[in-house]
């Protein structure tokens, strides 16, 4: 089985747009889609929700009993998460790391540990395959962990089914979800643009999948707007031993064929459609190796 991520850094190089065509065009594939605040690979794949959980998120404190105010948590809170106000004290969730101390210090037993629903994850069935999302609640922190929990629920899967291929939908960004949609598959595909946000995300996204020692594809999408940013593009890949797969061309029917909910790999006289079809030509032999 092999597994490709497909990342950005940044946002709407038309990562997702990649990542569903090549969806419908693969056989023996399972999805993933890993954009758990903002998912949108559903739009074209259109699940059928199969199976739901609930994402419990790590325990944070929270002050639950009669607080007197002695102020022995804040000073012993190691992440300057507890705030000192005139009557009692104040836990700032986002900085809580859930280590404990302030519960099992307390005097009066004000403070527990708790553990909330942070969001769901999902295993739905599409026209093309199997789909392992999420979706996390507004404010909801912890998506490198809900991340991981859908991938080895798609590793599973497809274990059982003696599926070939795993497609991720990456994380935007280059943060801790990118790791996590990186962190053990064995090849990434960045999608970038030839602009100058474009190109400096891809530089910062290309260091984080170094990290990972795996095979680097990269495509270039709308390379026609900046034929000049597009070599420089080129000349990095070429110095880093990146292989490009594709130059897509820019094709307005792209975001008419999107707004139909339909796969431009399948309209016959898109220039884009053609190049997402010959990307895949060109990346499958790796995908389907052993
Ligand atoms: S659980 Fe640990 S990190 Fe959270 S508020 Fe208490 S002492 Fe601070
Ligand atoms: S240790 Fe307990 S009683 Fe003291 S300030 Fe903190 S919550 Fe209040």
């Amino acid at each position: 089985m092999k597994q490709l991520t497909i990342i950005s850094g940044k946002g709407g190089t038309g990562k997702t747009t990649v990542a569903s065509n090549f969806i419908k065009l693969a056989s023996n594939q399972i999805a993933v889609d890993c954009d758990v605040d903002a998912a949108n690979l559903h739009i074209l794949l259109e699940p059928e929700i199969k199976k739901e959980e609930e994402f419990i998120g790590g325990a944070v404190a929270k002050v639950t009993g009669d607080c007197i105010n002695c102020g022995k948590c804040e000073e012993a809170c190691r992440f300057d998460a507890i705030s000192d106000s005139e009557t009692d004290i104040k836990i700032d969730e986002l900085r809580c790391e859930g280590c404990g101390v302030c519960e099992y210090i307390c005097p009066t037993d004000a403070i527990e540990l708790k553990a909330e629903k942070q969001g769901s994850s999902f295993v739905s069935e599409t026209k093309f395959c199997t789909l392992v999302h999420a979706r996390l609640l507004p404010g909801a922190e912890n998506s490198g962990l809900l991340i991981t929990r859908i991938r080895n629920t798609a590793e599973d899967i497809a274990g059982e089914k003696n599926i070939k291929l795993v497609i991720i939908d990456g994380a935007p960004g280059i943060g801790c979800p990118v790791i996590s949609s990186l962190n053990g598959v064995d090849a990434t595909l960045i999608v970038t643009e030839p602009t100058l946000s474009a190109i400096s995300d891809f530089k910062k996204v290309y260091e984080v999948a170094k990290i990972f020692d795996i095979k680097v594809f990269a495509c270039i999408n709308k390379f026609d707007i900046n034929l000049e940013n597009t070599k420089e593009i080129e000349e990095f890949c070429s110095k880093n031993n990146i292989e490009v797969i594709g130059k897509i061309p820019y094709d307005d029917k792209v975001a008419l064929t999107l707004s139909r909910k339909k796969f431009i790999v399948d309209s016959k006289d898109s220039e884009a459609g053609l190049e997402i079809i010959n990307m895949w030509e060109n990346i499958k032999e790796y995908l389907y190796s052993e």
